[in-house]
């Protein structure tokens, strides 16, 4: 359970490229958050910068009041979900949902509750012993999810997670990645270039263009004609 501030960031690459400028934006605890913009206008470069895989070049990130720009990733506990499942063939889906839990040294027993609770909230325990290979994609990227919530991340970070799927299994995912996040209102930055997808999911948009946010607001102020 986070608020996440995003207070006048940019990011400057050694080329000179600006793919942020001076953008702030507040996104509230427990809020669906969507950034949409077409390819190239900057939104990966932003959840780089709030997971810390890259440096901001000037502004300030906050969680709840405290600066986290200045914190390694591994202190932040934001959890990100890419388009690439990023889930390991070798290991079974409880292994790939421990792995976080494991590398974190979190006892045995704990990490047993945890992943069998974000397997009954995902509807994945009858899956907990198959390899991701005998998998639908919509189950892999559920496990992709389980993995990133058994952490308990002061937020999800997602970025167009959904772009590999086929047409039909995107919007069936659409409908159970919202149901998941009212169920678990983590706060949540969903990325995506798609616009049905800004105007179903969120709960506010922010519409990105070249570095820059141009409008932020309701799917209903942004997308319902005057
Ligand atoms: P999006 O995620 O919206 O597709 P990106 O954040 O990946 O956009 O990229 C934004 C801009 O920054 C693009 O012009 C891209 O070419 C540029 N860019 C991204 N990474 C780097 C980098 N490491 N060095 C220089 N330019 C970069
Ligand atoms: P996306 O699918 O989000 O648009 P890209 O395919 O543009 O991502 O970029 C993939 C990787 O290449 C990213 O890590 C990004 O930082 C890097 N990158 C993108 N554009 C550039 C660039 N102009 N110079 C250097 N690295 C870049």
């Amino acid at each position: 359970m986070a608020e996440l501030i995003i207070d006048n960031v940019t990011k400057r690459f050694s080329d000179g490229t600006e793919a942020v400028r001076n953008v702030s934006l507040t996104i509230q605890d427990g809020q669906f958050f969507i950034l949409v913009g077409p390819s190239g206008c900057g939104k990966s470069t932003l959840l780089n910068m709030i997971v810390g895989l890259e440096e901001i070049t000037q502004g300030e990130l906050r969680v709840d009041g405290q600066v986290i720009n200045t914190l390694d990733p591994k202190d932040r506990n934001m959890a990100m979900v890419f388009q690439s499942y990023a889930i390991y063939p070798h290991m079974t889906v409880r292994e790939n949902m421990a792995f976080p839990l494991k590398l974190a040294k979190r006892p045995q027993e704990e990490i047993a509750q945890k992943v069998n609770q974000a397997a009954t909230i995902l509807e994945l325990t009858e899956f907990l012993d198959r390899k991701p290979a005998s998998l639908s994609g919509g189950q892999r990227q559920r496990v992709a999810m389980g993995r990133a919530i058994v952490r308990q991340p002061q937020a999800f970070l997602l970025d167009e997670p959904l772009s590999n799927l086929d047409a039909k299994l995107r919007v069936q995912m659409r409908t159970e990645l919202s149901r998941l996040q009212k169920r678990l209102r983590t706060t949540t930055i969903y990325v995506t270039h798609d616009q049905s997808e800004a105007m179903t999911l969120g709960d506010r948009v922010a519409i990105f263009h070249q570095g820059v946010v141009q409008q932020v607001g309701t799917p209903r102020d942004l997308y319902t004609a005057p």
